[in-house]
């Protein structure tokens, strides 16, 4: 299902149970503002490459608006628009003050020189550098982009408006980025885990984990799962996909990636089928790569008793909708939670900057701990007020909350 349809279909479940009103509803859905700019520039070999580049900014009632930039192929404004509008509800779940955007470049990151990639980052800036801002828009990275990236929209962002550190978060530390903000994604997983596995008694320690994906987050999410004592029997990312029933060595696999060595290379593991990774035994499954790999047919055989939503819409409502998963007894913890540790830090990183004070990275990291844990009680209590699961619950946590903020500042003209 096109993940716009699917985010709407369920930002509209969530206006029912809430019974919204049906303006309201409308115009929560309704982005806020879309921009599409054309972005040329040369090649090294001096060729010139033609590239679209978006913008969605969703809503902007509880804050100034606040998503990352994707550089990937499948970027479209369809795709853009969905996880835009996901930021608005993941902002508000976690309680702090933003809207939602996202953007995009429609491209495939590692067929680009770091300098034509520069160029493009440039490139994409000036066209939207009146439409961003520390008070309107704030980028951060997604798939395909980092704090290199942050630091040249930065740069040119710089040019026109002067030096604003707080236009961008997930900057290098140089640059006025935050102490653990690297990590925050994947320690963020690793706290939404830890709450919905306290929730059923359970702890992370003993538990097998399934992890897709060993990029920013999957890397980080697996390095901290190991260090809590659980084992992770099967890790994949696009290289291929490997297995260990008696607990892959995250460290000296992070080593191995670490001194140039590609995933399916490690021998610590035995290479499998990278389809057979969400249906693998193991009691925790985490995707952390695109959105849509849990559809309908792949989530019959599931064997995991908790899904951890760390990537963005990996699971098609579909496979939620036509009750396969509930079924089945599979706990779905939901993306706009589960992934929110990312920007919950960027948040700590803005204010770092507008403030001019840096904090420790222990500070940091126990405050993530702290919106983490207030979000998963929030988003419970909604589940017992509305009797319904933690994806609804969260959906209806975060629309309350911004449908709130609508309706607190009018409608007058
Ligand atoms: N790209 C991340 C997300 O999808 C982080 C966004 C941000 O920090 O603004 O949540």
């Amino acid at each position: 299902m096109n993940s716009l349809v699917a985010t709407s279909r369920n930002f509209r479940q969530a206006a029912r149970i809430l019974g919204l009103d049906s303006k309201l509803e409308k115009s929560l859905l309704i982005p806020f503002r879309e921009i599409k700019v054309e972005c040329s520039i040369p090649r090294d070999d001096g060729s010139l490459a033609s590239f679209v580049g978006f913008r969605v900014q969703h809503d902007n009632a509880r804050g100034p608006m606040k998503g990352g930039i994707r550089y990937h192929p499948e970027v479209d404004l369809d795709e853009v628009n969905a996880l835009a509008q996901l930021m608005t509800w993941k902002t508000a779940v976690v309680d702090i003050p933003y809207g939602g955007a996202k953007g995009g470049i429609g491209c495939s990151p590692r067929d680009l020189t770091k300098s034509e990639l520069e160029r493009l980052t440039r490139v994409f800036t000036q066209k939207i550098h009146d439409l961003i801002g520390t008070h309107t828009d704030v980028p951060a990275p997604d798939m395909g982009t980092n704090a290199q990236t942050m630091a040249w929209i930065l740069d040119e962002y710089s040019k026109f408006h002067g030096h604003s550190p707080a236009v961008v978060t997930g900057k290098p530390i140089d640059l006025g980025g935050s102490l653990g903000r690297e990590a925050a994604t994947g320690r963020g997983v690793v706290f939404a885990t830890d709450a919905l596995l306290g929730d059923y008694g359970k702890s992370i320690q003993g538990l097998t984990f399934a992890i897709q994906g060993f990029g920013n987050v999957g890397s980080w999410a697996a390095k901290l799962i190991h260090e809590s004592g659980g084992k992770i029997v099967a890790i994949g990312d696009v290289s291929g996909t490997i297995r260990n029933p008696n607990g892959l060595d995250i460290h000296q696999l992070l080593k191995h990636k670490a001194e140039g060595g590609v995933l399916k290379d490690f021998t610590g593991g035995d290479a499998m089928d990278p389809d057979e990774l969400l249906v693998h035994e193991c009691d925790v499954l985490i995707p952390c790569a695109l959105g849509g790999v849990l559809n309908r047919e792949k989530m019959l055989p599931v064997k995991a008793k908790y899904i951890i939503e760390a990537a963005n819409h990996p699971t098609d409502p579909e496979a939620d909708e036509v009750k396969i998963l509930s079924k089945k007894g599979v706990v779905v913890l939901p993306d706009i939670y589960a992934n929110a540790g990312g920007v919950t830090v960027s948040y700590f990183e803005w204010v770092q900057n507008i403030q001019g004070f840096m904090w420790h990275e222990e500070k940091v990291n126990s405050e993530l701990q702290r919106y983490m844990k207030t979000a998963f009680r929030n988003i419970k209590d909604m589940c017992m007020s509305h009797g319904c699961n933690l994806r609804m619950g969260a959906f209806t946590l975060g629309v309350s909350r911004v449908a709130r903020a609508t309706l607190l500042r009018g409608w007058e003209a």
